[in-house]
């Protein structure tokens, strides 16, 4: 698991402000989405994310998860992951950098940071006159657990 770069009572606070300069009412499911998506290890689906809200709060409806998901990473207190097969699945922010690696039939995610294709991306930029800003780099795979069980199919 990547570590955080913040703590998440200074996350907490940061989003009561931007709610405030966004003219918006406090909710407890904003704050409980931010935690919820802190903690976890993984990257997890809108669905995901209502369920575990759904554990204190059984009121949930997906169409709010939705909402405030957008809102949150409007103001980049998340971001987004595109995953193919398993779709949009969400982290919070303020996570080291890393990459991902993701299996196209598990929809399984790992995060990795290679420093040679870190330097080489900045070295592609600055070869073409660029300052590199950001980078996504996703791995599309079939996992060793998948190859596994193809295999097994086919004998
Ligand atoms: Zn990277
Ligand atoms: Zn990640």
């Amino acid at each position: 698991m990547s570590n955080r770069l913040e703590t998440l009572d200074s996350i907490l606070e940061r989003l009561r402000i931007s709610i405030k300069k966004n003219g918006l009412k406090n909710s407890k499911q904003r704050e409980e989405i931010i935690s919820v998506l802190y903690k976890n290890r993984t990257h997890l689906s809108p669905e995901e994310i209502a369920q575990e809200i759904r554990i204190k709060d059984k009121s949930t409806s997906i169409s709010s998860v939705y909402r405030i998901l957008n809102f949150l990473e409007k103001e980049k207190f998340i971001t987004t992951l595109e995953t193919d097969k398993s779709g949009k699945r969400y982290e919070i922010a303020a996570k080291e950098h890393h990459d991902h690696i993701i299996c196209l039939e598990c929809g399984e995610i790992k995060e990795f940071v290679d420093t040679s294709i870190e330097e080489q991306q900045i070295k592609i930029a600055t070869l073409n006159g660029c300052k590199l800003i950001s980078h996504d780099m996703r791995l599309f795979v079939v996992c060793s657990k998948c190859q596994k069980t193809t295999q097994s199919h086919q004998n």
